[in-house]
């Protein structure tokens, strides 16, 4: 921000403060200006095109940034001064479709940054932000992301699995409502249909069967 401000009144003026003080915040904006990458985001000049661009802050609203820098300009900012390990869970409000950094007029590369931070949050990135320790990674996501990228770099295990899940999904809508880290998913959505593999060709025979 820029304010412009007066003196205190000067001697014989009858407008004016008798004092003034000048109390300066740096919330940690010293450490993300000396960062070589993070310090575009103090750019900033709080227009606001971001957030009316931004399709998620269109649905959802300021409240859900959880602070008074809301939409994507908030999820850069936020977890810079407060903390990674408290506001990091504001990143995956993010769907990364770039309008922001497209429309920002000081061409902060808001989506970039964010992707960024998802890396810092991960254990991935510099460790330069505020609050990036070891409790913000969850060692499940990690194991979990690892073994993902195993088989999805391995054509033949990821077919394997893939028509293995074609069978079993059926079985998994029955059974996600009684599964802890599943109940709370499928309550709200559909258990999605997992098509191809075996399970096609089971459909193929029951149709076969049916005819
Ligand atoms: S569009 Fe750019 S300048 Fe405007 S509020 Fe968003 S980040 Fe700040």
């Amino acid at each position: 921000y820029n304010n412009i401000i007066t003196s205190p009144r000067k001697e014989g003026e009858l407008d004016g403060p008798k004092e003034v003080h000048i109390i300066l915040l740096d919330n940690n904006r010293s450490q993300m200006l000396s960062d070589p990458h993070y310090y575009r985001a103090l750019s900033c000049i709080r227009c606001g095109t971001c957030l009316n661009h931004c399709p998620v802050y269109d649905k959802i609203g300021g409240h859900a940034y959880l602070s008074t820098y809301p939409g994507p300009i908030g999820e850069v900012i936020s977890p810079q001064i407060f903390g990674l390990n408290k506001f990091s869970p504001m990143l995956d409000l993010c769907s990364l479709c770039g309008r922001c950094s497209e429309v920002c007029p000081v061409q902060i590369p808001l989506a970039e940054l964010i992707r960024d931070l998802r890396s810092e949050r991960v254990g991935q990135g510099r460790k330069s932000v505020v609050g990036t320790d070891v409790t913000t990674q969850n060692p499940a996501e990690i194991k979990a992301m690892a073994q993902f990228a195993s088989l999805a770099t391995n054509p033949s295990k990821w077919r394997f699995v893939l028509s293995l899940a074609g069978v079993f999904a059926p079985l998994g809508k029955v059974f996600a409502p009684f599964v802890p880290l599943l109940k709370t998913w499928v309550k709200y959505r559909e258990f999605p249909q997992i098509s191809g593999g075996l399970h096609k060709k089971v459909s193929q025979m029951q149709g076969v069967i049916y005819e």
